[in-house]
Protein backbone atom coordinates (compact mmCIF):
# COMPACT_ATOMS: atom_id res chain seq x y z
CA UNK A 1 0.00 0.00 0.00
CA UNK A 2 1.49 3.58 -0.53
CA UNK A 3 1.10 5.82 1.81
CA UNK A 4 2.05 10.19 1.49
CA UNK A 5 2.45 12.40 4.01
CA UNK A 6 1.44 16.28 3.24
CA UNK A 7 2.97 17.61 6.58
CA UNK A 8 2.20 21.59 7.31
CA UNK A 9 1.23 24.12 9.96
CA UNK A 10 -2.45 24.81 8.43
CA UNK A 11 -3.49 27.64 10.47
CA UNK A 12 -5.76 27.41 8.88
CA UNK A 13 -6.21 25.09 6.25
CA UNK A 14 -6.54 27.17 2.31
CA UNK A 15 -8.11 26.19 -0.63
CA UNK A 16 -4.30 25.95 -1.78
CA UNK A 17 -3.83 23.36 0.54
CA UNK A 18 -7.06 21.55 -0.22
CA UNK A 19 -6.02 21.56 -4.02
CA UNK A 20 -2.98 19.84 -2.87
CA UNK A 21 -4.83 17.49 -0.54
CA UNK A 22 -6.77 16.28 -3.33
CA UNK A 23 -4.72 16.00 -6.25
CA UNK A 24 -2.15 13.78 -3.54
CA UNK A 25 -4.47 11.56 -2.60
CA UNK A 26 -5.22 10.53 -6.52
CA UNK A 27 -1.90 9.34 -6.39
CA UNK A 28 -1.36 7.51 -3.45
CA UNK A 29 -3.35 4.73 -1.93
CA UNK A 30 -3.45 6.75 1.35
CA UNK A 31 -2.79 10.05 2.45
CA UNK A 32 -1.86 11.26 5.76
CA UNK A 33 -2.07 15.09 6.29
CA UNK A 34 -0.40 15.75 9.84
CA UNK A 35 -0.16 19.43 11.82
CA UNK A 36 3.09 19.28 12.74
CA UNK A 37 3.58 20.39 16.33
CA UNK A 38 5.63 23.32 16.48
CA UNK A 39 5.63 24.63 20.11
CA UNK A 40 7.60 27.78 19.93
CA UNK A 41 4.73 29.10 17.21
CA UNK A 42 1.59 30.41 18.42
CA UNK A 43 -0.82 30.20 15.76
CA UNK A 44 -4.27 31.60 15.26
CA UNK A 45 -5.75 27.67 16.14
CA UNK A 46 -4.49 25.22 18.44
CA UNK A 47 -2.99 22.10 16.71
CA UNK A 48 -6.59 20.50 17.76
CA UNK A 49 -8.38 22.78 16.49
CA UNK A 50 -5.80 22.96 13.35
CA UNK A 51 -6.94 19.17 13.18
CA UNK A 52 -10.60 19.33 13.21
CA UNK A 53 -11.06 22.22 10.70
CA UNK A 54 -8.40 19.73 8.23
CA UNK A 55 -11.29 16.71 9.21
CA UNK A 56 -13.98 18.72 8.17
CA UNK A 57 -13.21 19.69 5.11
CA UNK A 58 -11.71 16.72 3.80
CA UNK A 59 -14.56 14.19 4.96
CA UNK A 60 -15.59 13.40 1.71
CA UNK A 61 -12.10 12.34 1.09
CA UNK A 62 -11.86 8.09 1.64
CA UNK A 63 -8.02 7.74 1.28
CA UNK A 64 -7.53 11.08 3.25
CA UNK A 65 -6.31 10.50 7.73
CA UNK A 66 -5.61 13.65 9.07
CA UNK A 67 -3.28 13.79 12.57
CA UNK A 68 -1.02 16.02 14.16
CA UNK A 69 2.31 15.04 15.68
CA UNK A 70 5.16 16.93 17.99
CA UNK A 71 7.64 14.19 15.75
CA UNK A 72 10.54 15.08 13.64
CA UNK A 73 9.08 14.41 9.71
CA UNK A 74 11.62 12.01 8.67
CA UNK A 75 10.88 9.88 12.01
CA UNK A 76 7.35 10.17 12.00
CA UNK A 77 6.99 8.87 8.29
CA UNK A 78 9.20 5.48 9.46
CA UNK A 79 6.27 4.87 12.34
CA UNK A 80 3.44 5.63 9.71
CA UNK A 81 5.01 3.53 6.60
CA UNK A 82 5.13 6.28 4.77
CA UNK A 83 7.62 6.42 1.59
CA UNK A 84 7.04 9.75 0.52
CA UNK A 85 6.53 13.39 1.65
CA UNK A 86 4.22 15.68 -0.38
CA UNK A 87 4.73 19.46 -0.85
CA UNK A 88 3.46 21.82 -2.60
CA UNK A 89 5.03 24.43 -4.27
CA UNK A 90 3.95 28.08 -5.42
CA UNK A 91 6.67 29.77 -6.63
CA UNK A 92 10.60 29.67 -6.82
CA UNK A 93 11.11 31.02 -3.10
CA UNK A 94 9.63 28.50 -1.97
CA UNK A 95 12.27 26.37 -3.48
CA UNK A 96 14.91 26.67 -1.83
CA UNK A 97 14.02 25.85 1.69
CA UNK A 98 11.94 22.80 0.35
CA UNK A 99 14.90 21.24 -1.06
CA UNK A 100 16.88 21.15 1.58
CA UNK A 101 14.26 19.76 3.80
CA UNK A 102 13.71 16.98 1.47
CA UNK A 103 17.27 16.40 1.07
CA UNK A 104 17.48 16.61 5.33
CA UNK A 105 14.49 14.08 5.30
CA UNK A 106 16.25 11.79 2.96
CA UNK A 107 19.83 11.66 4.95
CA UNK A 108 17.34 10.99 8.22
CA UNK A 109 15.21 8.45 6.35
CA UNK A 110 16.80 6.94 3.04
CA UNK A 111 13.65 5.29 1.91
CA UNK A 112 11.55 8.65 2.31
CA UNK A 113 11.08 10.49 -1.35
CA UNK A 114 9.96 13.85 -1.68
CA UNK A 115 7.14 14.81 -4.60
CA UNK A 116 6.26 18.35 -5.32
CA UNK A 117 3.27 19.72 -6.79
CA UNK A 118 3.00 22.54 -8.10
CA UNK A 119 0.47 25.37 -6.80
CA UNK A 120 -3.06 25.74 -9.73
CA UNK A 121 -2.35 28.93 -11.38
CA UNK A 122 -5.03 31.00 -8.83
CA UNK A 123 -3.94 29.83 -5.37
CA UNK A 124 -0.17 30.67 -5.94
CA UNK A 125 -0.82 33.83 -4.18
CA UNK A 126 -2.61 32.13 -1.37
CA UNK A 127 -0.47 31.36 2.34
CA UNK A 128 -2.36 30.68 5.94
CA UNK A 129 -0.39 34.26 6.93
CA UNK A 130 -2.01 36.14 4.11
CA UNK A 131 -5.13 34.59 5.03
CA UNK A 132 -5.38 35.62 8.37
CA UNK A 133 -4.21 39.06 7.13
CA UNK A 134 -7.07 39.60 5.09
CA UNK A 135 -8.72 38.23 7.99
CA UNK A 136 -7.97 41.41 10.09
CA UNK A 137 -9.16 43.60 7.76
CA UNK A 138 -12.78 41.88 7.53
CA UNK A 139 -11.95 40.84 3.74
CA UNK A 140 -14.75 38.41 3.14
CA UNK A 141 -12.45 34.86 3.28
CA UNK A 142 -14.54 33.04 0.42
CA UNK A 143 -12.22 33.02 -2.46
CA UNK A 144 -9.02 31.52 -0.25
CA UNK A 145 -10.93 29.01 2.87
CA UNK A 146 -12.93 26.15 1.76
CA UNK A 147 -16.60 27.35 2.44
CA UNK A 148 -17.13 25.13 5.05
CA UNK A 149 -15.05 27.03 7.84
CA UNK A 150 -14.72 30.26 6.39
CA UNK A 151 -17.20 31.80 9.37
CA UNK A 152 -15.03 30.07 11.72
CA UNK A 153 -11.91 31.64 10.46
CA UNK A 154 -13.31 35.28 9.94
CA UNK A 155 -14.62 34.50 14.04
CA UNK A 156 -12.11 33.56 15.79
CA UNK A 157 -9.68 36.71 13.99
CA UNK A 158 -12.60 38.75 15.20
CA UNK A 159 -12.23 37.49 18.55
CA UNK A 160 -8.20 37.46 18.07
CA UNK A 161 -8.77 41.34 17.38
CA UNK A 162 -11.03 42.20 20.17
CA UNK A 163 -8.46 41.06 22.54
P1 LIG B 1 1.41 28.26 4.68
O1 LIG B 1 2.65 28.63 3.91
O2 LIG B 1 0.15 28.57 3.94
O3 LIG B 1 1.40 28.70 6.11
P2 LIG B 1 1.97 25.51 5.51
O4 LIG B 1 3.21 25.79 6.27
O5 LIG B 1 0.83 24.94 6.25
O6 LIG B 1 1.37 26.72 4.69
O7 LIG B 1 2.32 24.65 4.22
C1 LIG B 1 2.15 23.29 4.05
C2 LIG B 1 2.49 22.92 2.63
O8 LIG B 1 1.49 23.43 1.75
C3 LIG B 1 3.82 23.43 2.09
O9 LIG B 1 4.34 22.42 1.23
C4 LIG B 1 3.40 24.64 1.29
O10 LIG B 1 4.34 24.94 0.27
C5 LIG B 1 2.09 24.16 0.70
N1 LIG B 1 1.17 25.23 0.33
C6 LIG B 1 0.76 26.25 1.09
N2 LIG B 1 -0.09 27.06 0.42
C7 LIG B 1 -0.23 26.51 -0.82
C8 LIG B 1 -0.96 26.89 -2.00
N3 LIG B 1 -1.69 27.99 -2.04
N4 LIG B 1 -0.87 26.09 -3.08
C9 LIG B 1 -0.09 25.00 -3.05
N5 LIG B 1 0.63 24.59 -1.98
C10 LIG B 1 0.57 25.33 -0.88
Amino acid sequence: MSVAIYPGSFDPVTKGHLDIIKRAAAQFDRLIVCVMVNSEKHGLFSHQERVELLRRVTRDLDNVEVDASPMLLAEYARTRNASCVVKGLRALSDFEKEFQMAMINRKLNPGLETMFLSARQNYTYLSSSITKELASFHVPLNDFVPDEIVDEVQRRMEQELGR
